[in-house]
């Protein structure tokens, strides 16, 4: 009797050269089947149902690949794991009477997972993406190297500004650019591209230049505490001025501001959570012959001494911005974060969530995501709105925007 015909499976793949790590997909995946290691990220094909739902969110396209295997030889995890680059596509001996698995279909996203939105505000200008990859990368010139964190003390934060000369590099507020460190990593191959946010406005860090900002805290202890040299963060924050820095992107197409002067917009964030938010600000402050929208945020960090631009910021009319600041280490105060403050100011809050035309930005640490959207609905409950309902409508209308890391 002959043998059942192999079914053949389009493996969904993530291009290792490619991908910045950034961890979008594995936040999207509504069925977990995205899963990483320090070297890589890789879809379990025993999980993947091809949704496609990771597809639009990717910021670089790399996990837009597909492989047509035998099923029962799809790469495995380890395999992809190890991967420096994806594997060719091979040439596949399958029998008559084989049978294919469906093709994967892109259509909306079965389940919204999604805490923020994933549209941009119906106002937002068009944004580039993808305009420099790592085949083609732009170079970029170091014209600027600040420090904006208290210099006697061990954090260190860096404004860096980097001219793009000649070559296009439009972005909006609110997007990001990686930026690739020089040399190998521990396995011999190129690094991988780190992302950081536009800490400018469109119009550059210098009006009229091709140039743009960002704000890069130098990474000297990882997230349990223990010492590490952090590759881009130390290589960015070590910049000397007329260095030549490999950048691509732009990236991003939803966490972007309304092109509207009279809009609201709450910000919210912690660290170097507060590029874009300076980003859109300086674009507000040069805008504000045309409009009046209200401006509130709350910046979060340890310190008076961490906290990056503090005393830029504290030059700002309040006229024009409502500045709310957290430090949950300052010796002999209580610890107080940013969601502290948010509850502590739920009434301005909620008027601001009442007006259609307010916006809201989340940008920072991962962990500040619960207690921020717990302080929104109090604030709303309290205030006679019913988050339940506000929430769903914040996110279809583009309204509320997370992005933490
Ligand atoms: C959308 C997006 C926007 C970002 N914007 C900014 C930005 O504007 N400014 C900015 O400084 N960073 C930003 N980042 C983070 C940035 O991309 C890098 O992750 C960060 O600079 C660390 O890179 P590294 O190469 O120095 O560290 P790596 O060599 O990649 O990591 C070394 C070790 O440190 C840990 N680690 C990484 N980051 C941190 C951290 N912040 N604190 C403690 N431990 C850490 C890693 O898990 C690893 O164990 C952003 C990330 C994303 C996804
Ligand atoms: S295609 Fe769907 S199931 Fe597969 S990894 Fe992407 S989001 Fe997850
Ligand atoms: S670049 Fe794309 S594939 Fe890589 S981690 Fe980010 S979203 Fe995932």
């Amino acid at each position: 009797m002959n043998a059942p015909a192999p079914s053949v499976l389009k493996q969904h793949l993530i291009d290792p050269v490619i991908c910045i790590r950034c961890n979008t997909c594995e936040e999207t995946c509504p069925i977990k089947a995205i899963t990483h290691d320090s070297r890589n990220y890789v879809v379990d094909p025993d999980i993947c149902n091809g949704c496609g739902a990771c597809i639009s969110p990717c910021p670089t396209g790399s996990i837009d690949n597909w492989r047509s295997v035998i099923k029962a030889e799809a790469y495995s995890l380890d395999a992809q794991l190890g991967w420096d680059e994806l594997p060719e596509e091979l040439e596949l001996d399958v029998a008559a009477g084989s049978t294919v698995d469906e093709e994967p279909v892109f259509a909306t996203p079965p389940l919204d997972t999604a805490r923020g939105s994933t549209l941009a505000p119906k106002s937002a200008a068009m944004p580039s993406v993808n305009l420099h990859t790592i085949k083609q990368p732009a170079t970029a010139t170091v014209v600027g190297n600040f420090r904006v964190t208290a210099t006697d003390h061990d954090s260190d934060t860096h404004h860096i500004v980097l001219d793009f000369g000649s070559q296009p590099f439009p972005v909006l507020e609110g997007q990001s650019i990686g930026i690739i460190p020089p040399g190998t990593d521990a396995h011999g191959r190129p690094h991988h591209a780190r992302q950081y946010s536009i800490a400018s406005p469109r119009d550059g860090e210098r009006p009229k230049y091709n140039n743009l900002s960002l704000t890069v805290k130098r990474v000297l202890v990882d997230h349990s505490g223990q010492p590490v040299r952090g590759v881009a963060s130390n290589y960015v924050c070590d910049l000397q001025k007329g260095d030549q820095v490999k950048v691509i992107g732009p990236f991003g197409s939803t966490f972007l501001m309304p092109d509207d002067a009279k809009a609201n917009l709450l910000m919210i964030c912690t660290g170097t959570g507060s590029a874009p938010m300076r980003g859109m600000t300086e674009r507000r402050r040069r805008l504000m012959k045309e409009g009046d929208g209200k401006l509130m945020l709350f910046f979060g960090a340890r310190s008076q001494e961490e906290l990056p631009y503090f005393g830029p910021l504290m030059k700002l009319p309040k006229s024009f911005i409502d500045i709310n600041l957290a430090f949950s280490r300052t010796p002999g105060q209580p610890r107080t974060y940013v969601q502290d403050l948010m509850r502590a100011r739920a009434s301005e809050i909620a008027a601001l969530l009442k007006s259609d035309d307010t916006h809201l930005y989340v940008c920072g640490l991962k962990g500040m995501e619960d207690g921020v959207i717990d302080a929104l609905r109090y604030a709303a409950d309290q205030h006679g709105l019913d988050w339940r309902t506000l929430h769903p409508k914040l996110k279809a209308e583009g309204r509320l925007h997370l992005e933490t890391y």
